[in-house]
Parts: structure tokens; sequence; C-alpha cells
């Protein structure tokens, strides 16, 4: 086993101010609300005080929206994409400052917020460049309309990927945006807001209210907004549903998921190893289309099982600063507190618990890397999403097994399958009711790749063409 020095990012790159308020009309601003304070989930430290948005406060964003919507739309599409390709190039400039705040709001590794993370969010803002002059030629007609104002809310798993996800297709377009991130991870929505000021993007056209759930729910249900744009939990995506049910508001849905990662006999064995650690224990497991259910083709499960705890014995748990760390720390004690009741349920219904021995620091939220084995599809650990680094092994014989089996799920956002068939990969994926059906690789993201559920996944595309037909009147 090699040993590695220590090889600490420094959080130097990152202005912290003690406290931070809304950006609503391109200034920020005080929230009328109480504040609430945000914390390094590897440290339990307080980072800084952030502001609650109210419902008046939520109003005030959304008439600066409205009123920006009026110049935003009419401009022309050439020129709403060099805002967006100034906003893109200054979040490269500002990557590394970028990636070490994400890191400590969020407690995801460094290596995976400077290499996954601020990548992809660039390119989002690139690729959204590239279309805000070329709508005409997206299929939905030739002049199509924005729809107004989007109110957004997205969860603390991916704060500034989510963030990119919804803003810049809804500003390619021509909408307005207010914009909500979650109250465990509201600082690199903050310092967006610094960079659309340095973009000088027009004030209202980007607004960010902080707040907990009363304040996502004040910009979803606020009559004067015209799009929703909801990312998180499906039992919250259900209420959102259920409340604008009726008002003529367009709505997407990005909900949960329990991905099955399908290991057919013929697969390259390392490679599948490293696709499924890269399926569910990446950004510890915390994942919506994680590869959290693992299914094995029978004659290969031990062989497999076996090369996987090797890998996972040398999986580095521990500082998300360190350029080392694979597996960084869970989001919030409430998360923690989720993933063991799941994984004691796990171990109460008969399922095998295995985890590699590792120590965890003694300050923060912390799991280790699990898998359970002697799995059954009826056992909680094999239905309910756990959104952390819990994987459950099944096993199957026949590919109309497998289908069956990773079918067997209210959600249907993602799965993979490792075969070296082609044509067993395209048979599978025909089957497969998912979003995103990945062959011989995992959790790859692409901002011309559309990107949503089936069934309690929710509903709505977002990323490549199809994702631009939430953000018209088509
Ligand atoms: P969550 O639903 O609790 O919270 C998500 C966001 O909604 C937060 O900003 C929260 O403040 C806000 N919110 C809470 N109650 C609200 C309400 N009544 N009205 C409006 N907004 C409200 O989910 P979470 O715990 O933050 O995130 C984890 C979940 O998100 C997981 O289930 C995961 O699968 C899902 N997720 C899905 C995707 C996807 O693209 N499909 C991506 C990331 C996360």
């Amino acid at each position: 086993m090699f040993e590695y020095a220590p090889a600490p990012e420094s959080r130097d790159v990152v202005d912290l101010q003690p406290s931070y308020g809304l950006f609503i009309d391109g200034e920020f601003t005080d929230g009328s609300g109480a504040p609430f304070k945000t914390i390094n989930p590897a440290t339990e430290e307080t980072l800084a005080e952030v502001a609650t948005a109210s419902e008046a406060d939520v109003d005030r964003a959304v008439r600066a929206a409205r009123r920006a919507f009026g110049t935003w739309s009419a401009m022309p599409g050439s020129e709403r994409a060099k805002y967006l390709f100034r906003i893109a190039r200054i979040i490269q400039e500002r990557s590394r400052e970028l990636a070490v705040l994400e890191t400590l709001d969020n407690g995801k590794p460094i290596r995976e917020a400077r290499d996954v993370d601020l990548p992809l969010v660039a390119a989002h803002f690139f690729y959204h460049a590239g279309w805000a002059d070329k709508l005409d030629h997206a299929g939905y007609g030739p002049d199509p309309r924005p729809l107004g104002v989007a109110g957004q809310v997205i969860p603390w798993n991916f704060p500034l990927l989510m963030l990119s996800w919804k803003i810049a297709p809804a500003l390619a377009c021509g909408n307005t945006v207010v914009l909500k991130p979650a109250e465990t991870t509201p600082l690199t929505a903050l310092l967006f807001a610094e960079i659309c000021r340095q973009a000088e993007l027009p004030p209202g056209v980007v607004n960010i209210v902080t707040g907990a759930g009363e304040t996502g729910a004040a910009v979803v249900n606020h009559p004067d907004v015209d799009k929703v744009a909801f990312t998180g939990s499906t039992e919250v995506g259900r209420l959102i549903a259920r409340g604008v049910a009726g008002s003529g508001k367009k709505v997407t849905l990005e909900l949960g998921g329990k991905a099955a990662n399908i290991i057919f006999d013929d697969a390259a064995i390392d490679q599948a190893v490293e696709g499924v650690v890269d399926g569910i224990f990446f950004n510890q497991g915390h994942v919506c289309c994680a590869g959290s259910r693992l299914l094995v083709q029978e004659s290969i499960a031990d062989e497999l099982l076996e090369a996987l705890k090797r890998r996972l014995s040398r999986l580095r748990i521990g500082d998300p600063l360190d350029k080392n760390t694979d597996i960084g720390a869970i989001n919030s004690a409430e998360q923690l507190a989720r993933v063991r009741e799941l994984s004691a349920v796990g171990e109460a219904e008969g399922a095998e618990r295995w985890s590699p021995a590792c120590e965890l620091p003694d300050r923060g939220f912390w799991f280790p890397p699990t898998i359970f084995t002697n799995v059954a599809q009826s056992h909680r650990i094999a239905r309910d999403e756990v959104f952390g680094p819990v994987l459950a092994m099944l096993t199957f014989r026949t590919p109309a097994e497998a289908v069956e089996k990773a079918n067997n799920t209210p959600y249907g956002l993602s799965a993979g399958v490792w075969t070296e068939k082609g044509s067993r990969i395209l048979w599978m994926a025909e089957r497969l009711r998912a979003g995103v059906v990945w062959a011989n690789t995992f959790n790859k993201f692409d901002p011309a790749s559309p990107f949503g559920g089936y069934k309690e996944s929710g509903y709505g595309r977002e990323g490549g063409r199809h994702g631009l037909e939430a953000y018209l009147d088509v």
C-alpha cells in the first residue's frame, strides 16, 4: 500500500465574508427572515451567516426579474450570448476559487469539485451561449419565445453545477431568473451572483434568494412566476407539482433515483469495478443518478465482489481539501442520520453489510463506503434512495431477468450496462425504463446530452436541444 503525503489545497484563494445577503436586482441586500449559518461538513466549523428571504423578499426578487424580462427577452440572441460567454470565461478564470468554496461548503473532495463540477459548470454556460442566437434552428418553430420569469430551486449535492443547469438555458432562451440554492450550500451561488456583476449582466436578470424550504415554496408558488424548475427529493417534487397544478406554470422536476448498474459475465471486470466505484462512491453517493443497485451476473458475482472489496480498501476518505482524497464528508448531520438509518434497516432486514477498515475523522459528518450483499428486491436498501456511499448488490442469470430487476423500482433516472457486446447494449437500452443508459461507463455528463427521468424521477429534460424546450413557449 502506498503512503500519500498530505497535499492540501489552500483555502486562501477564497475570500469568505462573515455574512451574506440576498442578490436582488443586481445588488446585495438584507433579507427580512432570521439569518442562518452554513457550516463546513468536514469540520463543523461555521463558514458564514446567510440571509433568509421572506415571502416579501421573494416578491421583490420576482418583481426585479419581471422588470428585467422586457429588455432581456427583446435583446438579440447574439447579444445575450455575449453575456453568457463572458460568465463562462469568468467561471473558468475563477474556477479554483469556486472549487475550493464548493468543497468547503459541501464536503466533496477538491479533486471532484476541481476536475468534474467546475469544468462542467463552465461547459454549460459555453454550450448555452452557443444556442442563444440559434434558437430558430432548435426545432421549436421560426421564432420561439421565452416564458418569462423562471423560479428555480436546487439541492445541495452539486450546488454550482445544478445552478448552471438551471440558469444557463433559462438565460439563453431569454428568460429571467429567481433561484434558491439549498440551505446547506448557498455560498457558491452567492459567489456566482458576484460573477454576474463582474460580467455586467443587466440587474434583475439573475436574482439569488437564500433560505430553507419556506423560501423555496415562496419562489415556486409566486403568482408572477411563469416557469418552475426544481431539482430535489421526490417528496418535495410532489408538493410542488400539487402546489402549481392548474396555475398554468410550466414545470420541470428532476427528482430521485435508484439506478441499476448491470454487469454481464463478458464485461471487462477491472473496468466495471472502476465504473461501480464511480457510480456509487463519487460525491459520497450524493448523486441522483448514482448506480446504487449493483446487478451482477451470477457466474461472476464472487469474483466481482472480491475485486470490488479490494478496490474499496484503497479509497482514501478524509479531508476534502486534500488533493489525494477520494471520499469526502456527508453534507449534513441530517443526511448522515438518514444514511445511518437506512443502513441499519438493511442489516435488520437480513442483508450483509461490509465496509473496508478505515479511520474516520473525529469531527464532521462521515460514513465509510459500504456494500450490502444478500440483498432481496423487497429490502428497503434495494428500493429507497439512500443518497450516500451505500451499494446494494443483487445477482441475475439472464438478460431478461436483469431488465426485470432493473426496472423494478418506482424511479427511472439512469442505468448502466457493462458487456463487450454492442448488440446486447442496444437490446438492454431499449428495455430499461431510465432517462439515461450508460454503456461501459457511468456518471458521464455533457451539456449537449439531455438528462431527466421516468416515473417518480420526475419529468422534463435538462441539457441538449431537448432541454431548451423547458424554457420556451412551445
Ligand atoms: P429536498 O427536496 O429536501 O431539497 C431540495 C431543495 O428544495 C432545497 O433547496 C430545499 O430548500 C427546497 N425545498 C424544500 N422544501 C420545499 C418546498 N416545500 N417548496 C419548495 N422548495 C423546497 O432535497 P435535498 O435533500 O436537498 O436533495 C436530495 C434529493 O435531490 C435526492 O432525492 C436526489 O435524488 C435529488 N436530486 C435529483 C437530481 C436530478 O437531477 N434528478 C439532482 C440532484 C439531486
